[in-house]
């Protein structure tokens, strides 16, 4: 099982981080020793002190497929979650600047919260819109910090997976993080974390 993550996907969270407007997804990979699942709680890491939250819807693959041409890609999922991909931003930023690849800040452990999935069905149902228009928000300590929608994603779901699987094979069980909307932050001590996906809380955990 592997963990693709899509970076800079919706142009406010773009802006807010002074990046550019990527032609194409920005791909990065955590290892499945970052899951944090069950509502378990998050231990910020010695290494950071800026560690950020950032509220993403996440697809689970069904099936295995490689360079899967766009019209079929809706046949690889059937069921999605909502995620936190935990970024050490102070170390992302030291990477950055030396044109350093990601992984400290991106793929540490327990960096991939992912709660519970639903189907497309139920997702379908609880909002009448499905996963190409669906609402999601994350509150910390009871208010609203990031809100996005489906529809603002620069690359969907469906784009992102014929993208992502010229480079990857897919295979069942794999997770796609989709990118997260603007509104990203520190997380301290104490905070509790709630996901809300098509107004079904999805995770509530805290950090410790
Ligand atoms: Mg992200």
């Amino acid at each position: 099982m592997k963990i693709i993550c899509i970076g800079r996907n919706y142009t406010e969270h773009i802006q807010e981080l002074n990046n550019e407007i990527p032609e194409e997804p920005v791909i990065f990979i955590k290892p499945d020793t970052a899951l944090l699942r069950n509502n378990n709680p998050f231990f910020i890491p010695d290494f950071s002190t800026d560690v950020h939250h950032e509220v993403e819807l996440v697809v689970k693959i069904k099936k295995p497929g490689r360079h899967i041409p766009l019209p079929f890609a809706k046949d690889y999922y059937d069921e999605v979650a909502l995620g936190i991909d935990f970024t050490a931003r102070d170390v992302q930023n030291r990477l950055k600047a030396k044109g350093l690849p990601w992984e400290k800040a991106k793929g540490f452990d327990h960096s991939a919260v992912i709660s519970q999935f639903i189907s497309l069905e139920e997702l379908h149902n609880s909002n009448n819109q499905g996963i190409h228009n669906c609402n999601f928000s994350l509150q910390k300590n009871g208010v609203e910090v990031q809100q996005g929608n489906t529809q603002m994603m620069i690359h969907n779901v469906d784009e992102i997976i014929a993208h992502v699987s010229q480079y990857f094979s897919l295979r069942i069980g794999d997770y796609i993080f989709t990118g997260t909307p603007a509104g990203v932050g520190s997380v301290a001590p104490g905070d509790e974390l709630c996901g809300i996906l098509a107004n079904k809380e999805m995770f509530r955990f805290h950090v410790r």
